[in-house]
């Protein structure tokens, strides 16, 4: 009888048992939980907002979005490799040791108009070649089915290429139409033929129309549209004159302050690939002032790393 009695009185606790067991899982586990929660917030409401007791804010995205350089240092390497003729990695390592830029050196940027040209562009692209340098190329797009092995090299030099109208046409002749016509064709052969994006115009005979006058308007519309801005130049090297030899071109070139005491440094120098006494002075100016410190520099590049920065629909002149 007892052990039957005994028998009972267990079969009668079990269900009592297994249930103070599974409440005290419960409360373990609600514990548990409370004090997770509590050390994965604390220190971001403390950080936050200095009060322990604060609601927890959502902690940023860590994946930031690629910075300007990383962007064009892809840029430069996906043509260093389709354009660079590297034979091995070494080969587009060494290449891209060239396009790194020390924000705190002096820069200076060469531009070259209304190329590319045969013989001369190349001439240009011997000496930047030659010394890691680059440069930005203000082309026609008239030029470009005849010179795709230039362009193809500009952009495995890391060199910039800019837009100066498809036919070097003065822009304030130009109804709105036509201006979209005359400078949209350059940026869609570009991007076609070379998946380029064109980011800077330069107005032949930098002519754009008056401040507050239609053409410029237009203009500056196209631009922000386009994401691009237009280029003036700091100082012309009077390339074209033909009183201009080689050496005053390099003179020109080469000056500390020009004529109106502007300062080399965040210069935009213009030039034109058109003649070889141009090509002769630059491979002159490039050593020299590299001796100097400069960094010879495209004017995207100039742009961004100067204090206003790069901004669509603005006109430069200089970066200082
Ligand atoms: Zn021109």
């Amino acid at each position: 009888m007892a052990k039957k009695r005994k028998r009972y009185r267990i079969k009668a606790t079990k269900p009592l048992l297994i249930m103070l067991a599974f409440v005290l899982l419960l409360m373990l586990a609600v514990l548990i939980a409370l004090f997770s929660c509590t050390l994965g917030t604390a220190p971001a409401a403390v950080q936050a907002t200095g009060a322990p007791s604060a609601v927890p804010t959502p902690t940023p995205s860590p994946t930031p979005e690629p910075s300007w350089e990383e962007l064009r240092l892809a840029e430069i390497e996906h043509y260093v490799r389709a354009y660079g003729n590297c034979p091995d990695e070494a080969a587009v390592e060494a290449r891209m040791a060239t396009m790194v830029i020390d924000p705190e050196q002096k820069m200076v940027a060469f531009t070259f108009d209304d190329g590319p040209r045969d013989r001369i562009t190349d001439l240009v692209l011997d000496v930047c070649e030659q010394y890691g340098v680059r440069a930005t190329f203000f082309i026609n797009g008239e030029n470009i089915a005849a010179h795709e092995e230039q362009l193809m090299r500009m952009l495995s030099l890391g060199c910039e290429i800019g837009n100066h109208t498809w036919e070097h046409t003065n822009v304030e002749e130009l109804s709105a139409a036509e201006m979209r016509e005359e400078i949209g064709r350059v940026n869609d052969a570009v991007r076609e033929r070379f998946g380029y994006t064109i980011r800077l115009f330069r107005p032949p005979y930098i002519k754009y129309g008056e401040k507050g006058s239609e053409t410029r308007n237009t203009l500056l519309a196209l631009m922000i549209e386009w994401n691009m801005a237009v280029v003036n130049h700091t100082r012309s090297t009077h390339d074209t004159y033909d009183t201009y030899t080689a050496e005053k071109i390099y003179r020109r070139g080469v000056a500390e302050t020009d004529e109106s005491k502007k300062p080399l440094a965040g210069s935009i120098i213009l030039c034109h690939d058109k003649a070889k006494k141009t090509a002769e002075a630059f491979g002159r100016i490039v050593p020299e002032l590299l001796s100097r410190g400069y960094q010879l520099v495209t004017v995207s590049e100039l742009l961004h790393y100067s204090d206003e920065g790069f901004h669509a629909g603005w006109i430069y002149s200089s970066a200082n």
